[in-house]
């Protein structure tokens, strides 16, 4: 269980370096979505959005995104 939580959380790591790694998107209208996490809400595209079984839908924020990896001790 754990080593698969670990898991999940070093693939949502992955993407958001990915996600934060491109460019600049041009802005289409502001779409704002809370955190999952912490509830706060941002812009659609600066969270991370993950899908849980049929249709539940997690976003995570930068932050809370690089809470879980120090937890996990890795660099950020
Ligand atoms: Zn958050």
């Amino acid at each position: 269980m754990a080593v698969t939580i670990l898991a999940l959380l070093f693939l949502v790591l992955m993407t958001a370096i990915a996600f934060f790694g491109r460019g600049k998107q041009p802005q289409a209208g502001v779409n704002m979505q809370k955190c999952s996490l912490c509830l706060r809400p941002f812009e659609q595209r600066l969270l991370v959005e993950r899908q849980v079984g049929d249709y539940r839908h997690l976003h995570f924020c930068r932050e809370c995104i690089l809470g879980l990896a120090s937890d996990l001790g890795l660099k950020n």
